[in-house]
């Protein structure tokens, strides 16, 4: 195995700004290895249920901020909720993951009754939940109802980087807060970046693997940015695949045991965007299971796939490119490595 001296920045740094083909190969090789250790060729499903499109923030790079007001809104009732989460539970999913935006609709109360009632429904599946920052006390009581994992990404370690990407209202220490408390309370955690955002530097990028490695998440989620028109970023140009495959690349190598989704936005930006994915480390893929009717204003980002399309048929889909590529599809709940917490 290549020997990649990871802890010296100076070596972290050529890797991440390397334009050497084979360099990439090699890492992304390693990567596959340092996967297989622990998770051999499985690849885990979530089953994505985008619940909401309202927002509160104004993040200047996503498409759902507040102050596009060329978004239709729309947020699922509990019913439709459940009812997504019970497609997906016939297709074989034991995960669903909520997200959405930071909707004040949603109190603490109708988030703990949704939580409550797929718990109720579904005592055994995990539940993530992907809703942006709350208070401890609002984490602790998602957890009690049975919530198990959350995901929250810190988008950038940097606080003057966060800065240019957020509006002032916004902070980076307390996202940093929200993600320890979080792991304090007893979730599974996810954290994570955006790769090629506007302004971002390659010491950003290398600021973003130190703190993974400070927080030691159980899950990390690494897209590119992807403009969306209608925001103030709308004219930036886009994350690249084969530095967002780098950054997946070394973040397997730094955080052997994390849960590592190839991300839609990755398979938005090349056709086999999140087969690379894989092969370059991860071993997570998120099947969408909102009702087909709402999935095209979960625009995050212009272009996004798989907006067309059915709950089964997105399931059947990422199965058949999964195998394709010689890994093994895992339905089970896909706890991290050595996670021996009960549910
Ligand atoms: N409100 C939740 C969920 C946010 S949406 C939260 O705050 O965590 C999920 C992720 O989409 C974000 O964390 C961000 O990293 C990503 N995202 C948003 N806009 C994007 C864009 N234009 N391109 C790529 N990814 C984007």
């Amino acid at each position: 195995m290549p020997d990649f001296a990871l802890n010296q920045d100076v070596e972290l740094l050529r890797l991440i700004t390397t334009d050497d083909p084979q360099e990439w190969e090699a890492l992304f090789a390693a990567a596959r290895r340092q996967r297989e250790t622990y998770y051999g060729r499985e690849v885990y499903f979530r089953g994505l249920v985008e619940f909401t499109n309202y927002c509160k923030n104004d993040c200047y790079y996503c498409g759902i901020r507040c102050s596009n007001h060329q978004v239709k809104r729309y947020r699922l009732s509990l019913e439709q909720i459940l009812q997504s989460c019970r497609v997906g539970d016939m297709l074989g999913f034991k995960t669903f993951v909520l997200q959405g935006g930071e909707d004040p609709w949603f109190t603490d109360q109708r988030v703990l009754e949704v939580v409550e009632a797929i718990r109720k429904e579904y005592p055994d599946h995990a539940i993530t939940l992907s809703i942006g920052e709350r208070s401890r006390k609002s984490y602790e009581a998602f957890f009690q109802a049975g919530a198990n994992r959350y995901l929250l990404r810190h988008e950038t370690a940097n606080d003057a980087h966060y800065r240019k990407l957020h509006p002032a209202a916004m902070s980076l220490t307390e996202r940093k807060d929200c993600l320890f408390t979080l792991k304090d309370i007893g979730y599974q955690v996810g954290a994570g970046f955006m790769v090629g955002t506007p302004f971002q530097t390659p010491e950003n990028l290398l600021e973003d693997l130190r703190f993974l490695q400070a927080l030691e998440p159980h899950m990390v989620g690494i897209g590119p940015f992807i403009p969306q028109a209608d925001t103030p970023f709308g004219g930036y140009p886009g994350g690249t695949l084969e530095l967002t495959l780098k950054m997946v690349a070394l973040t397997r190598l730094l955080l052997p045991k994390a849960l590592i989704p190839a991300t839609t936005a990755l398979g938005t930006i090349a056709p086999q965007g999140r087969e690379k994915g894989l092969m370059a480390g991860a071993n997570v893929v998120m099947p969408n299971l909102s009702p087909k009717e709402v999935r095209k204003l979960y625009a995050l980002y212009d272009n996004k796939i798989c907006t067309g399309d059915e709950a089964a048929e997105c399931r059947f889909c990422m199965e058949g490119r999964i195998r394709n590529f010689g890994f093994v599809p895992n339905m089970t709940r896909g706890d991290v490595a050595g996670w021996n917490r009960s549910a």
